[in-house]
């Protein structure tokens, strides 16, 4: 069996989430099972983009403090590792770990920042899809990964949690191309999966104090939940997660996947800690639940899927010309015209949202094509 542990925590002030962290470590058996003095642990948060802690796309700053004071008690080095979205190089670093309050952290804490933009090579023997590949030297340096990952909702692969966030262990760009390689759903889960099983963070964390739904990873709408998720296992510490938002697992590929891989079952998770059904909000909004299926064997039913997928659409309003959704676009469909506007080529797109997701304005809507959402409506309705 695999614990997940839920503990409660009313709001960010420091003192109540290191409380709320070290019974979590407790209910693990202690901290010092799990770090022995001297070890270097990478702390691993979502970082994706240089956003204020209250946007609610970034792992909270308190909890990050809180997680580098029990690894430093127990005699840890502690190094917080990220890579966001975008290039990676030093002056992205700083302005990330700034915005996101993780810089106060390192020197309130004494923490490491990462500033070490090499990769290493790793053979990933369990993987599905990447024997291979290339994580940040920082993780793959560490004796120990702990994973400290936010609850957001996220259009392309539904929600984003302690699986998905390991995805940023993969250096800058290179992300892109991940995407490039592994354009459609199920194919993008294995790779996250694998990713996950090549870096093995001992500990996973969410961050769902203040989670994200509506339009996530990073335009979306912050939402009380008031709790924080704990497992050595990330599949189940999503599991737990996504019942506490009230979606069901199989609707989320990674999850539906990893099942079908045999490294996930949900009748081997035990709950410890808080009642999930106590802290459940009234309700949660998962967009992407709404959108395209994952893809089909099948043809002539993946080109009709494929005709009526969501696509993102430019709100030139609200578009202030800054060229990160041209950056990001891994098969190069956002560019600029002649004027510097920008515009996407939809014959090259591949819905994978990353410009969604990068945009710091919102000024990317999520369309969905007119005959889907009558669908929808006959489906919602009778
Ligand atoms: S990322 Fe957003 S604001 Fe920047 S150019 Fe693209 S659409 Fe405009
Ligand atoms: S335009 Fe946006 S959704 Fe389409 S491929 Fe580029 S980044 Fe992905």
């Amino acid at each position: 069996m695999m614990d997940v542990i839920i503990n409660t925590s009313e709001n960010y002030r420091l003192d109540r989430v290191e409380s709320c962290l070290e019974k979590i470590f407790d209910d693990m058996g202690g901290i010092e099972k799990i770090i022995k003095p001297g070890m270097r642990v990478a702390i691993k948060p979502n970082l994706l983009m240089a956003k204020k802690p209250e946007d609610a796309a970034t792992t909270h700053p308190s909890v990050v403090h809180a997680v580098v004071k029990l690894v430093q008690k127990a005699g840890g080095i502690a190094v917080i590792v990220e890579s966001p979205g975008g290039p990676y190089n030093i002056p992205l670093l700083k302005m990330v770990y700034s915005k996101t309050g993780i810089e106060q952290v390192a020197d309130e804490t004494g923490a490491e920042l990462n500033y070490d933009l090499r990769v290493e090579k790793l053979n990933n023997p369990d993987a599905e899809y990447l024997k291979s590949l290339k994580i940040l030297k920082p993780l793959y340096d560490a004796d120990l990964i702990i994973n400290v990952a936010k609850l957001k909702t996220h259009r392309f692969m539904v929600y984003s949690g302690a699986v998905k966030n390991m995805f940023g262990s993969i250096a800058g760009l290179e992300k892109t191309d991940y995407h490039l390689r592994m354009s459609d759903q199920e194919s993008f889960a294995n790779c996250l999966i694998d990713i996950y099983l090549a870096t093995k963070p001992r500990v996973n964390i969410i961050d769902g104090i203040i989670a994200m739904e509506g339009d996530g990873p990073s335009a979306g709408v912050p939402k009380y939940i008031g709790c924080i998720f704990a497992s050595r296992d990330a599949f189940a510490c999503d599991y737990a997660a996504l019942n506490a938002i009230g979606v069901d697992y199989r609707k989320v590929p990674v999850m539906r996947i990893a099942e079908k891989r045999g490294i996930f079952n949900k009748d081997n998770i035990n709950f410890l800690g808080v009642d999930l059904e106590i802290i459940k909000p009234d309700s949660f909004d998962v967009p992407a639940l709404h959108d395209k299926k994952t893809g089909s064997r099948f043809a002539a039913i993946r080109f009709i899927r494929n005709k009526f997928r969501p696509q993102p659409e430019i709100l030139h309003d609200k578009c202030v010309r800054c060229g990160k959704c041209v950056e990001v676009c891994p098969p190069k469909a956002a560019t600029r015209d002649k004027d510097k506007q920008i515009v996407i080529d939809y014959k090259k797109c591949i819905s994978c949202f990353c410009c969604h997701e990068f945009c710091p304005e919102k000024a990317i809507k999520i369309k969905r094509n007119t005959l889907r959402r009558f669908l929808e409506y006959r489906r919602f309705n009778s």
